[in-house]
């Protein structure tokens, strides 16, 4: 079996940090990620700088990356406006966010979630048009810091619609990390049943410490994509207590014991997130970092290829 490690911690690591990173160290971490072996990678966001100051240098970080075959850069966008500055910079993919949560959506991106689903609509064939890869993720479809609990019959719903506009992908997002693995094979096995061709990604954050047993149970149900950020750096801005997403080295880590592939090297992304650390001046919260890998020979042991 083969897991697609999708690297979101340029994009939803960084968006939080309180330290503003220099683009040129952006996009030195974005050369080490690939550098270890990843192929997608959420590179930045389009979105108002005034409200994500962070991803304020989105045009100079696409300028400045060197182009790498095989590598597919990812901007994230929340309406037509991201869009048209994701085709400009020159993105491979976008990903749009629909927000299950109305309350949320219209914190998040200002706009109700219906009016989310009408620029989805918009975007989709206007990306495909320009040789850009769509793909769309519904947020807080496991819970909401606003409106608590989520109908899973409404994430679904509003998942059917989004696949109407034909996505690359869609994924399912725990934005403020409250998914357990129950409720995670619950709600990507309905997606699953309904959308059998439809390629899923999973969105987790590990908030309350369930992140990798919900990738696990993502797994099972037939996810085949990971989203992930390098040492679990992140949050996001407009959800209160959100923590990082599951650390991509702790996910490979994982994924590697359990004899999944997924062509990326555990030592380059440990000395990432150690590279990672001095950048941001603190500790990042993934184990790994901490303990090493195990045994010291890591991917040789399981018989795979070190990429
Ligand atoms: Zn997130």
């Amino acid at each position: 079996m083969k897991i697609e490690l999708v690297e979101v911690g340029p994009r939803d690591g960084l968006q939080s940090e309180g330290v503003i990173l220099p683009t040129a160290t952006k996009i030195a971490l974005i050369e080490r990620l690939i550098a270890a072996g990843l192929r997608r990678l959420e590179v930045t966001s389009f979105v108002n700088p005034k409200r994500v100051p962070q991803m304020a240098d989105a045009e100079a970080v696409l300028a400045g990356l060197p182009r790498h075959p095989g590598v597919s850069t990812i901007g994230l966008v929340l309406n037509r406006k991201g869009f048209e500055r994701a085709r400009a910079a020159g993105c491979d993919a976008v990903g749009m966010a629909v927000t299950a949560s109305e309350t949320f959506n219209r914190r998040n991106q200002g706009v109700g979630t219906e009016e989310s689903i009408a620029a989805w609509r918009e975007i989709a064939p206007a990306a495909r048009e320009a040789g850009i890869a769509p793909n769309v993720t519904i947020s807080t479809a496991f819970g909401c810091p606003f409106e608590g609990e989520i109908d899973p019959n409404r994430v679904i719903d509003i998942a059917l619609r989004c696949a109407d506009s034909e996505p690359v992908e869609i994924a399912l997002a725990d934005t403020i990390g409250v998914a357990v693995p129950t409720q995670v094979e619950d709600l990507f096995g309905r997606l699953r049943e309904r959308l059998p061709q439809m390629p899923l990604r999973a969105h987790f954050h590990n908030t309350r410490n369930t992140g990798l047993a919900n990738v696990c149970a993502a797994i099972a149900v037939g996810v085949r994509a990971i989203d992930a950020s390098v040492g679990g750096i992140g949050g996001c801005p407009f959800a209160p207590a959100a923590t990082g997403n599951v650390p991509t080295e702790d996910v490979l880590y994982l994924l590697n014991r359990m004899g999944i592939e997924t062509g990326v090297s555990i030592d380059r992304l440990i000395d990432t997130a150690r590279w990672l650390e001095q950048q941001i001046g603190k500790a990042v919260p993934g184990m790994l970092v901490k303990a090493g890998n195990f045994p010291r020979d890591g991917l040789a042991a399981c018989g795979q290829v070190q990429a």
